[in-house]
């Protein structure tokens, strides 16, 4: 599987970064461009939504998007 990274904070599946709740998890994801906004840039998580592209292509991977 392709790794992901955070467009906020460029942390990966393999080297999250740190939050208060523990390591992050992803609130956006899309495997397909392999990239998406982790628990700690909840701020990233609107310009994503923003970006046509990007929200569709997590529609379309809505089922992995929960990480
Ligand atoms: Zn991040
Ligand atoms: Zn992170």
């Amino acid at each position: 599987m392709k790794e992901a990274t955070c467009i906020g904070c460029g942390c990966t599946d393999t080297d999250a970064c740190i939050t208060n709740e523990g390591t992050c998890s992803w609130i956006r994801l899309s495997r397909f461009v392999g990239k998406g906004v982790c628990s700690n840039c909840e701020d990233f998580a609107e310009k994503w939504d923003d970006n046509f592209f990007l929200s569709k292509w997590t529609e379309q991977n809505k089922g992995e998007a929960n990480v």
